[in-house]
């Protein structure tokens, strides 16, 4: 009886000592991803000047509205006339179309046209700004202000510090006598804040139309977060290497509406409530696979200690972390297919019950799933034949092909940023939100997201917001990215 106890615990402790065996192995063997941070090229920058640039650029309101028919052209018409001033280098060395009256398609023609080309995107219209908002503003949105060591306005982040960011750098390398040896496109369209259809879409077709196949794409999407990634101390550069789709689903309960005074059991507001509130306590699967997983693999191992034993440790941990990131809404949406009721509709009236009830759920669909996937799985959960369900509207996008992170352009992207920023870590990561780079899933696969601004948490709320601003320091870094990553691309 004592022996066969003591050969339990024996083997228990046999076992967690194997573990215990693996887990630590397994952490010391988790070493940094992160490329030697080599010396920046030699790119000197005006930081006044190109911050003077990039103020009176925000002076245009190129503002994006809802209804495509209110754009003001003339503002857009002023724009570009503004660019061909400030950038004279640029708008004699490389070709400028006009696509669909206010989109920009720049060519910078490669010495080795041979290769493929790359695209630099950054759209140049900007979201309104709320009219009751306007006196929290400390600046005013169209004031270009360069004040407290920022340039002030809306546009600064989104997107014209990366459009006027990447002009300045061609500039500058155009004045050192620099050509390329792959051709380099500029995009710039002017509805991405719209999704893009009369611009990027346009001008992915011109390029699909004329033969070309791309190297790679870079646009907005993601950032530099400082202080934001948790367990993380260093500053991140998250580049995405895919974005979610979007796909919105009507539900329609129908039934016998009529007076409110002798109502049936069950109403058609009951009816759909109870389908509404079934998808909302039946989420997608967590996943932590593809863009995710990446990211926590090359952010884990920058980890202290006892986080990096759960990074490296996902056959062990992998449940645990899940629960942990579907806490916080950010990381959730990393890891499934989000669902947000968005729209409610019943009846007009407090004493009617109405024939129909409608709600519009929104999902965000993660790489993996597709909108078939994501409809079928809503009939599923729903399992109600009172309700119709169909997919709303035209605006139906599946996820984005997933970028390499194994390739030369990832390289290129990761060593640039290393260059510029030797402290901040670099990550592949998942765009939650949508940019024009979309369109041009068609002519390469490798379409990344990040632009070099560094955003703390409290400035997220900035973008689309108020006091939107850009730190002159990291705008002169931006600049020096660009030179940098060009270069880079070259070799
Ligand atoms: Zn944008």
């Amino acid at each position: 009886m004592g022996k066969t106890v003591i050969r339990v615990f024996a083997g228990i402790f046999a076992v967690v000592l194997i573990v215990l065996t693996i887990v630590l192995l397994k952490t010391i063997a988790f070493t940094s991803k992160q490329v030697k941070a080599e010396p920046a090229g030699d790119f000197t920058v005006d930081a006044q000047s190109s911050a003077q640039r990039l103020a009176s650029a925000i002076r245009i309101p190129t503002i994006s509205y809802e209804n495509n028919a209110d754009v003001k052209g003339t503002e857009f018409r002023i724009f570009h006339l503004y660019l061909d001033k400030s950038f004279p280098k640029l708008h004699e060395a490389l070709k400028k179309e006009v696509i669909n009256n206010y989109s920009l398609l720049y060519t910078w023609p490669g010495r080795d046209l041979k290769l493929k080309p790359i695209v630099l995107m950054a759209h140049m219209d900007v979201v309104p700004v709320e009219e009751k908002t306007i006196n929290e503003w400390k600046y005013k949105p169209f004031e270009g202000r360069i004040a407290e060591g920022y340039i002030w306005g809306r546009g600064t982040l989104d997107n014209k510090a990366n459009l006027l960011g990447i002009m300045e750098a061609v500039e500058g390398l155009l004045a050192k006598g620099f050509q390329p040896k792959q051709t380099i496109y500029i995009v710039s369209g002017h509805d991405e804040e719209q999704g893009g259809s009369q611009g990027a879409v346009k001008i992915a077709e011109l390029l699909k139309s004329r033969g070309v196949v791309l190297d790679y794409v870079i646009d907005e999407g993601m950032v530099i977060t400082d202080g934001i990634m948790p367990g993380v101390a260093a500053r991140v550069g998250l580049v995405g290497i895919a974005e979610k789709g979007f796909m919105s689903v009507e539900l329609r309960a129908k039934g016998v509406g009529g007076h409110s005074s002798m109502p049936p059991r069950e109403t058609t507001v009951g009816i759909l409530c109870k389908a509404v509130t079934k998808l909302e306590n039946n989420p997608f699967p967590a996943r932590l696979d593809g863009p995710a997983k990446h990211l926590f693999d090359y952010v884990g191992r920058e980890m202290s200690f006892p986080s990096k034993m759960i990074m490296a440790n996902l056959w062990l941990t992998e449940g645990l972390l899940k629960s942990q990131l579907q806490k916080v809404n950010t990381t959730n949406a990393m890891i499934r297919t989000t669902t947000a009721p968005t729209m409610l509709e019943g009846s007009t009236r407090d004493n009617v019950m109405p024939n129909v009830a409608r709600a519009v759920v929104n999902f965000r669909i993660l790489p993996g799933d597709t909108p078939e996937s994501v409809l079928e799985y809503v009939r599923k959960t729903v399992n109600d034949p009172r309700v119709e369900i169909k997919p709303l509207g035209k605006e139906i996008q599946g996820p984005s092909p997933v970028a390499g992170i194994d390739t030369k352009n990832f390289q290129v992207i990761q060593k640039s940023i290393r260059q510029i920023f030797p402290d901040v870590i670099v990550a592949p990561s998942l765009a939650i939100v949508a940019s024009d780079s979309r369109h041009f899933a068609g002519l390469t696969r490798d379409v990344y997201k990040f632009a070099p601004m560094i955003l703390k948490a409290s400035d997220t709320g900035r973008l689309h917001g108020i006091n939107e601003r850009i730190a002159l320091d990291n705008y002169t870094q931006l600049i020096k990215f660009y030179m940098q990553l060009i270069t880079n691309s070259q070799m």
